[in-house]
């Protein structure tokens, strides 16, 4: 995986001030995208031991209570997914009181139907992957962003259709519930 940006105080991408990981690599290319310099798959910076550790000792401090993990594309197949997964998995073992907010343009039902939808074993291993890591987050904000139905008002995404979902509410119900609501 390759990364784009760490912020290491982060107001905007969710509640609480946080830090924030922009991924590198994103295959949906929204017109008007906010962050094109994300899209190459080769640009950025490695995503190695050295750049984990800064990223874990950067969120290991007291007054950092949220996680953002976006891009880019964080659940891209072969680029970021796997390497996502491991590093939320890693965020919730040693951080479990921090919060994680994951932004990806999978909607929630393309993460959680797309696994009964293939029979190529690569998808499947890619989409459960994505799917376990949406298990340990907090809050997902998914879909992509739509120029026509962008609204600067509209709090932690970009365009209206996208949604702030409660993950741990959703995955008890068996629907989407919002963040909040
Ligand atoms: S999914 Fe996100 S990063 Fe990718 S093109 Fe759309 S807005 Fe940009």
């Amino acid at each position: 995986m390759r990364y784009n940006t760490m912020r290491s105080l982060d107001i905007s991408n969710g509640e609480n001030i946080g830090v924030a990981l922009f991924v590198q690599g994103c295959h949906f290319h929204c017109e008007d995208c906010f962050n094109k310099e994300t899209w190459d798959f080769s640009g950025g910076k490695e995503w190695d031991n050295i750049a984990t550790g800064k990223f874990l000792n950067l969120v290991d401090r007291p007054y950092i209570k949220r996680i953002s993990i976006l891009g880019g594309e964080p659940f891209a197949d072969i680029d970021n997914c796997v390497n996502v997964f491991c590093l939320v998995y890693t965020l919730k073992t040693r951080f479990p009181c921090k919060k994680i907010w994951l932004y990806t343009g999978y909607t929630w039902e393309e993460i959680f139907d797309a696994i009964t939808k293939t029979e190529n074993e690569e998808k499947q291993m890619f989409n459960k992957c994505r799917k376990q890591a949406v298990t340990m987050c907090d809050v997902i904000v998914d879909g992509r962003y739509k120029k026509d139905l962008s609204d600067l008002s509209y709090p932690y995404a970009g365009s209206i259709n996208q949604r702030v979902i409660d993950v741990e509410k959703s995955l008890n119900s068996g629907k989407v519930v919002l963040w909040g609501k």
